[in-house]
């Protein structure tokens, strides 16, 4: 049975003691949750609650990871988060180029870079993808998501990673894609990223309007290995349906 991967992108919803207040009330719940057959869990807090989550969740296999990272080495960047530091707090798991990030300046070659640093950390990049309105309607995804792969794919090479595609028009719209459009996507996928290396080497995620209700008919499809969740994954409860369905 293959196994899934559930991330938890928090966004800058839950203050410090939000976030460790969620942990601690469902620490039980989480260690079961996190040591289930063929499921692993990732929660994405902001940066200051990386450390303290990572501490409270030692005792489970419940992995943390962080939103985004800088694209350069150690030095003088102003107000930005090394690799190595999220190494160092207990990261395993880093989500980059999320259509929010790259909304707000960040570029392909800049997701190239922060996936470089990542890898030289160990810390395993979940790489996000994914078309605008627009670009859906005027059925150039395919065209957008090349684009947003180029500068990064001589680096996936013999690389373990997982692949977030979110399109933008789902994300927080209630909306998400056919299944029959996603396996398109799924297959576009597979064939470009053949030349990385064997298809266990990375794991291809939907992102975009996951619920409790939804996610049972995309999870029936072969090639998604799991997901990336936003605003249902700051409910427990829903989270929690989201990772039992079918485990
Ligand atoms: C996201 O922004 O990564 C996301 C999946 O958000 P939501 O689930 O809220 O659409």
């Amino acid at each position: 049975m293959k196994q899934h991967l559930f991330v938890a992108n928090w966004k800058m919803n839950k203050s410090f003691a939000q976030a460790i207040d969620f942990c601690m009330t469902h620490h039980d719940a989480l260690q079961q949750l996190g040591s289930k057959p063929h499921t692993q869990l990732v929660l994405c807090p902001s940066f200051p609650v990386l450390f303290s989550l990572s501490e409270l969740l030692q005792d489970t296999m419940v992995h943390v990871g962080a939103q985004q990272c800088s694209p350069h080495k150690p030095g003088a960047y102003t107000g930005q988060v090394s690799a190595q530091s999220l190494r160092d707090v207990g990261c395993t798991y880093c989500i980059i180029g999320h259509s929010e990030q790259r909304a707000q300046g960040i570029t392909h070659h800049d997701v190239a870079q922060q996936a470089a640093r990542l890898f030289e950390q160990e810390i395993m990049p979940i790489i996000c993808i994914g078309e605008h309105k627009e670009e859906y309607i005027q059925q150039r995804t395919f065209q957008i998501l090349a684009e947003q792969l180029e500068p990064i794919m001589s680096l996936l090479a013999h690389k373990q990673f997982v692949i977030a595609y979110e399109p933008v028009w789902a994300i927080g719209t209630g909306l998400v894609p056919e299944n029959a459009y996603l396996q398109s996507i799924v297959t576009w996928l597979e064939k470009q990223l053949q030349s990385s290396g064997p298809r266990t080497a990375y794991r291809i995620l939907y992102g975009g309007s996951v619920d409790e209700k939804n996610v049972g008919k995309m999870r029936s499809l072969d090639g998604i290995d799991g997901f990336l969740i936003g605003s249902t994954s700051l409910d427990f409860q829903k989270l929690k349906k989201i990772v039992s369905l079918g485990t």
